[in-house]
């Protein structure tokens, strides 16, 4: 396999590569030829006159194309231009295949694209896929692949348009698709296919949790409209700049171990927002930003990858995000991919990456793939050179704005966990009492109200124990008030280890304490009330040796409030105090 990697803005500059000795050469040795055409320009006819191109000078070979947000040639980000990747292979024969779709076609096309891969014989090598995002269902065109093709490999991306949001156009021969997939099947034995995806964004948001869901429309996060998390976090406006502004802030997930990220595409009214992918009612997610430092740092380690693995060529589709965020060192990614190999690519709107089950329809990252046929050729073949955001080097000023960037979102990571932390701690705080470590009054009332709604709800009760240290006065009289506080932590510890997870046991207030039993009917907590009654009287007590309490026992009934409820429980404790202490009352 050889590749050659053309950049142009017009055809006369075009007829004179492709007319070169060298490619005509390549064209007349090769078996096949795939010719990827990566173009800013988003005209039909500009297309039509490029694949005509092509064609005319190579005729056997695959031409397949889509409209970018950018493009890779040898490596270099460029912009406003054609980039043709002319792959040129000595034993792998190549199968085209192209759907226009409309809307809820298609799991149906992915399903032909899917069948053409499995249709007999061993399956290919790879598929490669363009498909226009911002006008079909991406998520179910993958699915359809998936179900029909589960042990194919899939990589490719979808077509941009310098974000106009408008017109994406993909395309096979002088056939151009504004809703389409095209896909490339790869067969042949000696074909290597290395595919790897990296995304480098990092968590800048608190964590929030998606709470509305239809289709691929987020309604709601933590029950509010969807889109206000922009306005409040970012001061991102609901007007027709709303995709370009926030695509470089995308919710980022956890699933399945891996990352994920997922870019709205529009605000709906109402302040959902409409994504290309799918998102999970009770998913949670931070707002991401790319972190350049990241983003290097993986590239070099796909990159190290991606040497030992010794390609021909290397292809990028890479989303359209990293080369607004990267700005002028965008190249820091995509220039050490060429001197593994000639590389090129585009940016794109999505990302088509996996197999099977874990095919997805990914958001901001790269995907890199790697091809060569035959065995591995190259011996230790060349390792890039680091390509670091350089600390020194003789223009103090050169990456400055990705350096800068790199901090600031590190910095604003650090203040969120810091933040979170604290919160978490007032949190526990504020529902914990201080000298047992227990559950507070203010919990325990928050409780209550919980079980009440719940019983009232589902109709299962529950049941509540009062509890009063017996003859505490004296403790404080003869001992002093330090000693009775560490009698109260200890009588509450014995107390709180007769208790399940599923209870909550709190102090009430002075020497008191009530245990909530959700689930649980009178006599069975009568029973637990008298097992915690006999742990306090049996337990050595510091100082004074020994304790008794007396608890007061009654469950949930039909109109309670919590006043009545802990009212009863109370008029129980009297009892039991009354009875003689040292023993447990159910009302
Ligand atoms: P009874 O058996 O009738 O309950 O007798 P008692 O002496 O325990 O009477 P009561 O419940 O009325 O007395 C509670 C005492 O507990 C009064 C108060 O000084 C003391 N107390 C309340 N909170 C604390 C505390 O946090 N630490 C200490 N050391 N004592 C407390
Ligand atoms: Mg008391
Ligand atoms: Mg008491």
């Amino acid at each position: 396999m050889r590749q050659r990697n053309l950049h142009f803005t017009d055809v006369a500059t075009l007829s004179d590569a492709l007319s070169s000795s060298d490619i005509r050469e390549q064209g007349a040795r090769a078996r096949s030829i795939l010719v990827q055409i990566f173009s800013a320009p988003t005209d039909r006819q500009w297309i039509e006159t490029v694949a005509g191109e092509a064609l005319r000078a190579l005729p056997k070979a695959v031409v397949i194309g889509a409209t970018t947000v950018g493009e890779v040639a040898d490596g270099r980000t460029v912009v406003g231009t054609t980039t043709l990747a002319l792959s040129f292979f000595d034993s792998t024969d190549l199968v085209p295949v192209a759907f226009a779709c409309e809307p809820g076609e298609e799991h149906a096309a992915g399903s032909r694209i899917g069948r053409a891969a499995a249709g007999g014989g061993e399956p290919p090598a790879g598929l490669l896929l363009l498909a226009t995002p911002l006008s079909l269902d991406a998520a179910q065109l993958l699915r359809g692949i998936a179900d029909t093709a589960a042990d194919v490999p899939v990589f490719g991306g979808g077509a941009g348009d310098y974000a106009v949001m408008g017109r994406s156009l993909v395309s096979l021969g002088t056939t151009c698709f504004e809703r389409g997939a095209v896909a490339v099947l790869f067969f042949g034995s000696a074909l290597a296919i290395e595919r790897r995806t990296y995304l480098g964004w990092q968590p800048l948001s608190r964590e929030m949790t998606v709470t509305g869901v239809e289709g691929t429309l987020v309604r709601t996060v933590d029950d509010g409209p969807a889109f206000d998390i922009y306005r409040r976090y970012l001061g991102i406006p609901d007007d027709r700049n709303f995709f370009l502004n926030g695509l470089e802030f995308p919710f980022l997930f956890q699933r399945d171990g891996q990352e994920l990220a997922r870019v709205p595409i529009a605000v709906e009214p109402g302040g959902a927002l409409r994504f290309v992918a799918d998102i999970g009612v009770g998913e949670t997610f931070r707002l991401g930003y790319g972190n350049p430092s990241m983003i290097v740092a993986e590239a070099r380690t796909i990159q190290d990858t991606m040497s030992r693995f010794a390609p021909e060529a290397v292809f990028l589709y890479t989303c359209g995000c990293r080369r607004f965020l990267m700005q002028e060192d965008a190249d820091l990614e995509t220039a050490p991919f060429q001197t593994i190999a000639p590389t090129a690519g585009f940016y794109t709107y999505g990302e088509f990456f996996g197999q099977g089950h874990g095919l997805h329809l990914l958001n901001s990252t790269m995907v890199a793939v790697g091809m060569r046929e035959g065995p591995r050729i190259a011996q230790g073949a060349a390792v890039p050179p680091a390509a670091e955001l350089p600390a020194e080097v003789a223009d103090p000023y050169a990456n400055k704005h990705s350096r800068v960037v790199s901090h600031l979102v590190h910095f604003i990571d650090a203040v969120t966990r810091d933040l979170e932390a604290s919160n978490r701690e007032l949190t526990r705080l504020s529902i914990t009492d201080k000298l047992t470590q227990l559950s507070n009054r203010a919990m325990l009332d928050v409780t209550l109200d919980k079980e009440i709604s719940r019983s009232n709800r589902h109709g299962e009760t529950f049941s509540v124990i009062l509890i009063d240290i017996d003859h505490f006065k004296q403790v404080n009289d003869r001992h002093g008030h330090n000693v009775g506080d560490a009698v109260i932590v200890h009588v509450a510890q014995v107390m709180k280890r007769m208790l399940r997870d599923c209870d909550t046991f709190g102090r009430w207030g002075g020497e008191e304490f009530l245990a909530i039993l959700p689930n649980t009917p009178s006599d069975k907590a009568e029973q637990v009330a008298e097992t915690m009654r006999k742990a306090v009287q049996e337990s050595r007590v510091p100082v004074v040796d020994s304790k008794t309490v007396s608890l007061g026992v009654t469950s949930f009934r039909i109109g309670d409030t919590p006043a009545l409820l802990v009212g009863r429980a109370d008029k129980a404790l009297y009892g039991a105090k009354i009875a003689g202490r040292n023993r447990v009352v159910r009302l």
